[in-house]
């Protein structure tokens, strides 16, 4: 076991603690409050490579492996959450399409993507449920050498930002999940429609309804042999899970840091907050659990990079850590007094931002029948 990070690790690790700081976390609150998209600071990513982590080198990325994709992401995510859904869904695509689409396609969206100039969204769930993914309803039928694509996707992140989404569409609607296909779907075809939501948190990202009445694509952004989209393509969304988990933890670590300095400086009964066990104790309580899942998240994609199998253990991410750093992050509120509940410190937008995670990608009782199926055998549970 080695548990110490690479020169270039640290490297990265260094270089993006300082960009976090300098470049992202100064605008976290402003977009909150403007809700609008941040494209300045995303072209600033894009520059420093944020959205090419997991994108090979032929189509200008940085062919990251997944730990230090993970550790960037965490660093990212002390300057600004938000933002890190892009990071996310770089990943995620950088993956996906690298592995499943065509080099046609690989190289119209991928070498962009990597460059911040062109966005992608992932459009899997329906406003009829998303925990029952494979009960979608969208259709993709095939006319000729098209498919033609009708039906509704909610909560798409990105949404309104987007230029293409994966779309996943019901190819052989009687076969279940072994009937889903996924698609690149240009937002700019015709038949396509977006409205945004009014959320709690994570506001200029925006996340929203696609529309699509008779979308037509051609096969070749189809991603995947058609009707495995669930047996092989979904198999991207596991270490995922472990970058959201670090992804969490780097806005909860920052709260918790907020939260030493603060309880440091303000006194009570003439003595620093902190002299208050009550104080720095519950600090000292989140900070040991962070670090636990910290390495949780790692080492679940340490066993991705050797290509050992990851389902459960990223399960096991997505359904502790975001709702652990809610946790912290609400300790961290109430640790602030009556200044937490205002919108003068970043504490209560952190948690208005991270809860959104919880549900994202699964909630935790999904995760938890994913672990369960894995401990017990499907059968059983
Ligand atoms: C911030 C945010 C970003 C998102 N981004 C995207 C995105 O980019 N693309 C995308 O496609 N989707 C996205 N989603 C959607 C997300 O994946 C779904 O919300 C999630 O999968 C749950 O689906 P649902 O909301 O339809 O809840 P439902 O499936 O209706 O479930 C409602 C509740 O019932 C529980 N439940 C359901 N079935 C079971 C069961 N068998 N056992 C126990 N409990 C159960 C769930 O855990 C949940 O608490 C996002 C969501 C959020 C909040």
């Amino acid at each position: 076991m080695d548990f110490a990070l690479t020169e270039d690790q640290r490297i990265v690790v260094d270089m993006l603690g300082a960009f976090a700081r300098d470049v992202m976390a100064p605008a976290y609150m402003a977009t909150d409050r403007s809700g609008a998209f941040p494209r300045e600071t995303w072209t600033r990513m894009s520059e420093v490579g944020l959205f090419g982590l997991r994108v090979p080198e032929l189509h200008g990325g940085q062919d990251l492996d997944c730990v230090t994709a993970g550790l960037a992401i965490e660093q990212a995510a002390r300057g600004d959450f938000n933002l890190c859904y892009g990071i996310l869904n770089s990943c995620f695509m950088g993956d996906l399409l690298g592995r499943f689409a065509g080099d046609g396609l690989q190289r119209d969206w991928l070498g962009p993507m990597a460059a911040g100039t062109r966005i992608l969204s992932v459009a899997l769930t329906e406003p009829q449920g998303g925990s029952d993914a494979a009960g979608i309803r969208t259709r993709a039928v095939r006319q000729g050498s098209d498919y033609v694509i009708t039906g509704e996707k909610a909560s798409v992140t990105l949404v309104m930002a987007a230029d293409a989404a994966v779309v996943f569409a019901k190819t052989d609607p009687e076969a279940g999940a072994r009937g889903v296909s996924a698609f690149l779907v240009p937002l700019d075809a015709s038949g396509i429609g977006r409205t945004p939501y009014a959320d709690m948190g994570s506001r200029g990202i925006v996340r929203g309804a696609l529309f699509l009445d008779g979308v037509r694509v051609p096969e070749s952004h189809r991603i995947g042999p058609e009707n495995e989209a669930f047996s092989k393509v979904m198999s991207t969304f596991d270490y995922t899970r472990a970058l959201i988990g670090l992804m969490c933890l780097g806005a909860a670590q920052m709260a918790l840091e907020d939260t030493i300095r603060y309880t440091r400086d303000r006194h009570a009964f003439g003595k620093p907050l902190s002299a208050n066990q009550g104080v720095s104790f519950p600090v000292a309580e989140w900070a040991g659990k962070l670090e636990m899942a910290r390495w949780l998240c790692l080492r679940t994609l340490w066993l991705r990079d050797a290509g050992l199998p990851h389902t459960a253990e990223a399960a096991m991410c997505k359904m502790l850590v975001p709702e652990m750093c809610v946790g912290a992050i609400q300790d961290c509120l109430v640790l602030h007094g009556h200044y937490g509940y205002t919108q003068d410190f970043p504490v209560e937008q952190r948690l208005r931002d991270v809860m959104g995670q919880i549900i994202a990608d699964g909630t935790p009782q999904i995760q938890k029948l994913i672990v369960a199926r894995h401990l017990f055998g499907r059968q059983f549970v």
